[in-house]
């Protein structure tokens, strides 16, 4: 299928959904997932109107950055090793993965501007997930009020690998739970008013449950590699 018709698929439902939850689904970015695919598949991403693209290694991104010059918002979404951050730091518009302080600190020392972070949660406590527990959480978050180059601005999980919506459900409303306990501490580094969750699965489940940002590969651009 072509993007331009997988776009349109797709904000069908998050229309269909926003409309049942009473959200408005300007409060909803698709960001688009090329780490699968081709740079001109992310090119026709870009030609059918999505503008946030999504990449999770270095090379990725560099390969696709290296063409894809003007009107892309670029977001880092994979695990991030910190000997990595200095191949991407001042490439990218946001960072989906912050999970702990030594990331932190490599940010701080190799950024050149704030650069907007998610911090990545582990809802399910799954062992092969990447991200802090919920408990670890508000700690991480105040700490990092001494990282001048980091801004909270939300946080992230990916869901277990299940098509049990209970499962789903529970671990993007948790999600939402420990947004709602960031902002009641309203910390000038963390304005925390994103949420990061939904993927091709399962983003009509994240909106329901608060996604502004849900990051779709697979549905949106196909898996080439
Ligand atoms: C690959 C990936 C996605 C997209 O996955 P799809 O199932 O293809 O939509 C989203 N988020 C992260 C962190 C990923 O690594």
């Amino acid at each position: 299928m072509n993007v331009q018709t997988n776009l349109e698929n797709i904000q069908e439902n998050i229309q269909a959904v926003c409309e049942k939850v009473n959200r408005s689904s300007d409060e909803v970015k698709i960001i688009a997932v090329t780490k699968y695919v081709s740079t001109e598949r992310a090119q026709e991403a870009i030609a059918a109107g999505v503008n946030n693209l999504g990449e999770n290694r270095d090379e990725g991104l560099l390969e696709k950055q290296a063409v894809i010059k003007n009107g892309a918002v670029w977001h880092y979404i994979g695990s991030l090793q910190s000997r990595k951050v200095k191949n991407i730091i001042n490439k990218v518009d946001y960072i989906h993965s912050l999970d702990r302080i030594s990331l932190a600190k490599e940010i701080e020392k190799r950024a050149n501007k704030p650069i907007k972070c998610f911090v990545q949660v582990n809802v399910s406590g799954e062992d092969s997930k990447q991200g802090l527990s919920k408990e670890e959480i508000i700690p991480f978050v105040k700490s990092l009020s001494d990282f001048k180059q980091i801004e909270v601005v939300g946080l992230m999980t990916m869901a277990p690998f299940t098509s049990d919506e209970t499962v789903l459900r529970n671990c993007f409303r948790n999600l939402k739970l420990i947004q709602k306990e960031v902002l009641s501490l309203q910390l000038s580094h963390a304005p925390c008013k994103e949420l990061s969750m939904g993927m091709s699965n399962d983003y009509q489940i994240a909106i329901e449950e608060g996604a502004t940002m849900v990051r779709i590969g697979t549905a949106l651009v196909g898996k080439e590699k």
